[in-house]
């Protein structure tokens, strides 16, 4: 019989969720017996691929390519899990959202550079406006706050969705540390 079909995925994070995924450690090791680990910036899979049961997002939606992206993530996976308060809430990400564009532009790119200042039109994805909770532009079916969510947390919420079960973390996590 096949297994569960796991991904985990980067937009705009800062890959702290990441970081502690792979604090499970040792735990990791039966994890991956139950699963095949079909996307993720931890192995070389390049493209999403088709029939994801379950998609774990770090990350905000700032740019053109995480929108493209998270859109056809939904298209492509059973369960969507916001992992991590960027996420979940836009978090660190959401930051600029109170500056426009432009001057968001102008900070990275002009006032702080010593070489050749110019905003980039090539390579870097376009911003959009406003970073967004992953919620805002896709349906979600399970929330992992944290910042980081500890290793602890994402085994637990993991291996209840592997056993079909919706993890109950409302007593186990919260926002920020
Ligand atoms: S939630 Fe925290 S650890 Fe995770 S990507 Fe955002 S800033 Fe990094």
């Amino acid at each position: 019989m096949s297994k569960p079909r796991l991904a985990t995925v980067w937009l705009d994070g800062c890959s702290g969720c990441h970081m502690s995924f792979l604090d499970m450690d040792e735990a990791l090791i039966p994890l991956f017996e139950k699963i095949d680990l079909v996307y993720s910036p931890l192995v070389d899979a390049k493209i999403f691929p088709e029939n994801v049961d379950i998609a774990l997002v770090e990350g905000a939606v700032s740019s053109e390519e995480d929108l493209h992206k998270i859109q056809m993530i939904r298209d492509r996976t059973k369960t969507l899990v916001s992992f991590g308060d960027c996420a979940v809430t836009a978090n660190v990400p959401a930051m600029r959202n109170p500056f426009t564009l432009q001057s968001v532009y102008d900070r990275a790119y002009r006032e702080t550079a010593t070489l050749e200042p110019q905003t980039p039109s090539e390579v870097v994805p376009r911003l959009l406006p406003y970073a967004r909770p992953v919620h805002e532009v896709v349906s979600v079916d399970v929330y992992i706050p944290g910042c980081p969510p500890s290793a602890d947390v994402i085994y637990y919420a993991v291996t209840e969705l592997l056993e079909g079960r919706q993890p109950e973390l409302s007593s186990k996590t919260r926002f920020g540390a």
